[in-house]
């Protein structure tokens, strides 16, 4: 598209950008192997209970390692995803393995179903190309899970783009009993009208306004008018990026519900989520 836009233009040749569009059509490439390969796996960070220091579920990640058996960060290959429209397909694929995962949790722990959800990503693109309440549906179905143990977190700009359609993707997923979080809450440009109208369950406060808390109170006074709303509208709030046990006792002060950040851990693989899920039974986290 650019190119064809640029005929009528001289074009000079830039060794670099070529450089770097090459390399980002070669990620597309082996990202699109990796998907059809099921070579993704998903990392999972738990979500912490600030009352009870409980854990209440996990944020699942997706993690990628290239041909090379090099990590690429999703920070990178989301954005590629969603340019190429992989992100269907890798969205698909998250909420599937989610589930999967889920079943066998409930399988190791005898039968005895894992009390705790997931939470998985769905991009703003994957919202509007897709019918993401019937793969969840399909993946609740396929593994035989309840729907209360799966979250889906959305952007702000997917409910911004298209508001009528987000209102009655969030009501499908409502009557399969998931639940919904807005992620990155604070960075977008939410609508407060659309916001009252969205059964939203959870507000995630961005990262952005954790990391200076403790020393900024301009941060802290976001934090504190965001769970005002969220009280306010009947939502919960979790806190992203939660390092040190200030910023988690400041969280805490303020009324937020839950809280996720290498303070409490990083995301880790399935069995190691699964181990320290066991351990908090007995041992509170926070
Ligand atoms: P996000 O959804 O806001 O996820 C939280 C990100 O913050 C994760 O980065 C997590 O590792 C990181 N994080 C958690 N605690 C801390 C902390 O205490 N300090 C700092 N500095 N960072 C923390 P990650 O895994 O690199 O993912 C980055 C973003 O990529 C995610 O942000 C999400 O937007 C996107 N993403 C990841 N997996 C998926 C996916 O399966 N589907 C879609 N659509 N997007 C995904
Ligand atoms: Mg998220
Ligand atoms: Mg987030
Ligand atoms: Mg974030």
């Amino acid at each position: 598209l650019k190119r064809a836009k640029q005929t009528d233009r001289i074009e000079i040749y830039e060794p670099e950008a070529a450089m770097l569009s090459d390399n980002r059509f070669g990620l597309e490439t082996e990202l699109r192997n990796a998907i059809e390969e099921d070579r993704l796996h998903l990392a999972f960070q738990p979500l912490i209970e600030m009352a009870s220091g409980r854990v209440a579920g996990f944020e699942a990640l997706a993690r990628w390692d290239n041909s090379s058996g090099v990590a690429v960060s999703p920070t990178e290959f989301i954005p590629i995803a969603e340019d190429s429209g992989l992100i269907v397909p890798l969205g698909q694929w998250a909420i599937g393995k989610a589930a999967a995962v889920l079943a066998d949790w409930d399988r190791q722990n005898g039968g005895q179903v894992v009390n705790a959800y997931f939470s998985v990503n769905v991009s703003a693109i994957q919202l509007v190309r897709d019918d993401v309440a019937g793969v969840v549906r399909q993946a609740l179905q396929k593994h035989g899970i309840g729907g209360e143990r799966l979250m889906i977190e959305l952007t702000e700009s997917a409910i911004i783009g298209d508001p009528d359609l987000a209102l009655s993707v969030l009501r499908e997923l409502k009557a399969l009993d998931a639940r919904v979080a807005m992620d990155d809450f604070g960075t977008g440009y939410s609508n407060l009208a659309y916001l009252q109208r969205l059964p939203i369950d959870v507000l995630k406060i961005d990262r952005s306004f954790v990391e200076h808390m403790v020393d900024d109170r301009d941060k802290v006074a976001i934090v504190r008018t965001i769970q005002s709303l969220a009280e306010v509208l009947g939502m919960k709030t979790t806190a992203e990026g939660v390092e040190t046990t200030d910023q988690a006792r400041l969280l805490s002060a303020l009324g937020c519900d839950f809280g996720q950040g290498y303070l409490f851990a990083r995301p880790m693989d399935g069995k190691a989520a699964l181990d320290y899920w066991r351990q908090s039974l007995t041992r509170p986290i926070f």
